[in-house]
């Protein structure tokens, strides 16, 4: 187990206009299980592995409990990478794939063998362990890499979308599977993923990236409740929040006719351009002519069985071509299911709503 300290590192492609990773400060403590969380591209894999040491560092450091890992090559940081190809040796059994590293490593056969054992029992792989990976599901072939890096007991686990060869069912259960062995091992984990409902259920703390650059860690309920900008408010949520550009007048913005009281610092920001976050929970169905209500036109309703949101734009803000870029979306009962083309009379929670520079896209509500 240790602590892992990313401290301003950097990564420079040659050719890249833009550093692929951007003086990125992440303090990671003993046993946390860490998601990096952004959208394609953005720096995660490449940030992972330089944790892993697979990648150069152009700038900054990375410490491993401490120590500075220039210079450590990959197979000296008692790092164990998962990744999301499995890289299983195809003509070995998943016993020889688990024992493999620690065979290398010149560990005595009967430790291998024991530690393999114990790895199958918690993986629950062991009628499985004589089949060469062509002859496993891909969910066991995933399991037969998580053993091949817990065998090792590494001091961190750097895992890269270890679940997206898996169908939606069994990246679910997969997904709480991996969480609970963490919790379980107790061993520090970096785990890169883009899909957020991932990130969210599965961190401690969720670090977004964007363009290289670190937008905002924290705990999972942090991002949810107190985006840093807009990038991370869109981000994080499924489906995603509602934002509206809005004026501020006199103490309020306006949102679709609907007025959303500032708090006093904003409220003095008079004239200035917002953007209003309000996320599908944030919007209640009301009768009509209710107090402060919007008239929404519903484009789509998904119903989930459990819950359903509607999505629908202002009355008036339709456009010819069926593209606004001021759809609402609401949370709602499972028993409401509108009908596509009728209008719903919905109102926001002003207490809820999140609100950022039009400019900086920076957040500058405090609740
Ligand atoms: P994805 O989710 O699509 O895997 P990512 O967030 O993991 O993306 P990275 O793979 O870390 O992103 O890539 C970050 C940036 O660095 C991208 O712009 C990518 O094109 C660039 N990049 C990655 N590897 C190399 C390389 N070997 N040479 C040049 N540029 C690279």
């Amino acid at each position: 187990m240790a602590t892992v300290y990313f401290d301003e590192a950097t990564r420079v492609f040659t050719g890249g206009h833009a550093p692929a990773v951007d003086h990125v400060t992440l303090d990671i403590p003993d046993g946390e299980f860490l998601v990096l969380v952004g959208p394609s591209g953005c720096g995660k894999s490449t940030t992972l592995r330089m944790l892993a040491g697979l990648e150069p560092i152009d700038a900054g450091r990375i410490l491993i409990d401490g120590h500075d890992q220039k210079g450590v090559r990959p197979r000296d940081r008692d790092v164990a990478m998962v990744f999301q190809s499995y890289a299983l040796y195809p003509n070995m059994t998943a016993a020889e794939n688990m024992a493999f590293a620690l065979t290398n490593a010149k560990v005595a056969t009967s430790e291998v063998k024991e530690r393999v054992a114990e790895a199958a029992r918690i993986l629950e792989l062991e009628q499985f362990l004589d089949r060469k990976p062509g002859a496993l599901s891909g969910g066991q072939r995933q399991r037969v890499a998580m053993g091949r890096a817990i065998v090792r007991n590494p001091k961190v686990f750097c895992m890269d979308e270890p679940l997206s060869n898996l169908d939606a069912k069994l990246r679910v259960s997969t997904r709480s599977q991996i969480a609970g062995l963490q919790r379980r091992l107790g061993i520090t984990t970096v785990y890169v993923t883009h899909d957020q409902v991932e990130a969210m259920t599965m961190g401690h703390r969720v670090a977004v990236l964007r363009d290289g650059r670190l937008q905002q860690v924290g705990t999972p309920e942090e991002l949810y409740d107190r985006p840093v900008n807009t990038f991370v408010a869109s981000f994080i949520g499924s489906p995603a929040i509602t934002l509206v550009e809005a004026q501020v007048r006199e103490g309020v913005a306006e949102v679709h006719g609907v007025r959303i009281p500032l708090d006093r610092a904003l409220a003095a920001k008079a004239g200035e351009k917002v953007v209003v976050g309000l996320r599908p929970e944030s919007w209640h169905l009301v009768d009509a002519g209710a107090d402060n209500g919007v008239d929404l036109k519903v484009e789509l309703v998904e119903a989930l069985g459990s819950e359903s949101f509607i999505y629908g734009v202002p009355v008036g803000a339709e456009q010819e071509d069926g593209v606004s870029s001021q759809r609402v979306t609401v949370h709602s009962d499972k028993r409401v299911r509108p009908e596509v083309g009728e209008v719903v009379h919905v109102v926001p929670e002003p207490s809820e709503a999140h609100v950022f520079s039009a400019e900086t896209g920076e957040r500058l509500t405090s609740a």
